[in-house]
């Protein structure tokens, strides 16, 4: 029998904080989960795996990476002890093969980008994960054209799950100001938002925005969405967002999705 289609998604995540906290935006990651039919595997593209290669982990235990400081103790203490799958890593590999993709099976595991999200999405860590990262020798269009492959896996039951923020300038936030967008932080998150639910493959263009280079100062925590909008490009879609909101002045929490 053929698995039930994945939804593919792009959750905003925000402060990792969220992994232990409950608010709009980790509720309406555990909705998600709930609702939707429960995939083969996710297969995560989170901002926080940034490196000069594309590469999959292709280990069967991913192991859970602390990777921030400053954070209180109960959250280096975390652990999301999901299986990987050698299987699903092997699927991206055929798919994206013809860009030379490493299958990395110790270097890395699951990141926070990845499980501060799944921490709520999938609180048992009973879904298989596998993160794909993120090349940062391609420009936007590259990333587009690359998700565009992935595209298959949503009807073999993987859920693809993009983890960055549209709008994320740590230098800028403010932490008095929890659920606050600054003016160019919303204009510019409404303007990725208009094209990601008319025509995702302009989203290129978002590079042209004034707002720009304020909202996307690195381009890290910005790419995951351009993988949704990839995969929109190829079934001729748009997306659909929810949880709209923002944070700290400075990050935009708006999640999108697709099916
Ligand atoms: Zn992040």
């Amino acid at each position: 029998m053929n698995p039930a289609a994945a939804p593919a998604v792009f959750l905003g995540h925000g402060s990792p904080m969220n992994t232990l906290e409950h608010n709009a935006y980790t509720e309406a990651w555990a909705d998600l989960g709930e609702s939707v039919p429960r995939p083969r595997a996710v297969l995560a593209v989170s901002a926080h795996w940034y490196v000069g290669a594309t590469a999959v982990t292709g280990m069967a235990r991913p192991r859970t990476i602390h990777d921030f400081a400053g954070f209180p103790p109960e959250l280096f203490a975390y652990e999301y002890p999901a299986p990987g799958s050698p299987e699903v890593a092997a699927e991206v590999v055929e798919l994206l093969a013809p860009t030379g993709v490493l299958t990395d099976l110790g270097e890395w595991g699951l990141d926070h980008g990845t499980w501060s999200v799944l921490a709520h999405v999938y609180p048992h860590a009973d879904v298989p994960v596998v993160q794909l990262s993120l090349d940062g020798r391609l420009p936007v269009e590259g990333h587009l054209e690359l998700a565009q492959r992935l595209a298959p896996l949503r009807a073999a039951g993987v859920m693809v799950l993009g983890s960055g923020n549209v709008v994320h300038h740590l230098g800028r936030m403010d932490w008095g100001r929890p659920d606050d967008g600054d003016d160019w932080a919303v204009q510019f998150d409404e303007h990725v938002l208009e094209i990601l639910t008319t025509d995702p493959g302009r989203i290129a263009e978002a590079e042209q925005h004034p707002a720009y280079r304020a909202a996307v100062p690195t381009p890290e925590h910005f790419l995951p969405v351009v993988y949704l909008a990839g995969m929109a490009v190829a079934e001729g879609a748009t997306l659909t967002p929810f949880a709209k909101g923002y944070a700290y002045g400075s990050l935009s929490m708006t999640s999108y999705r697709l099916g």
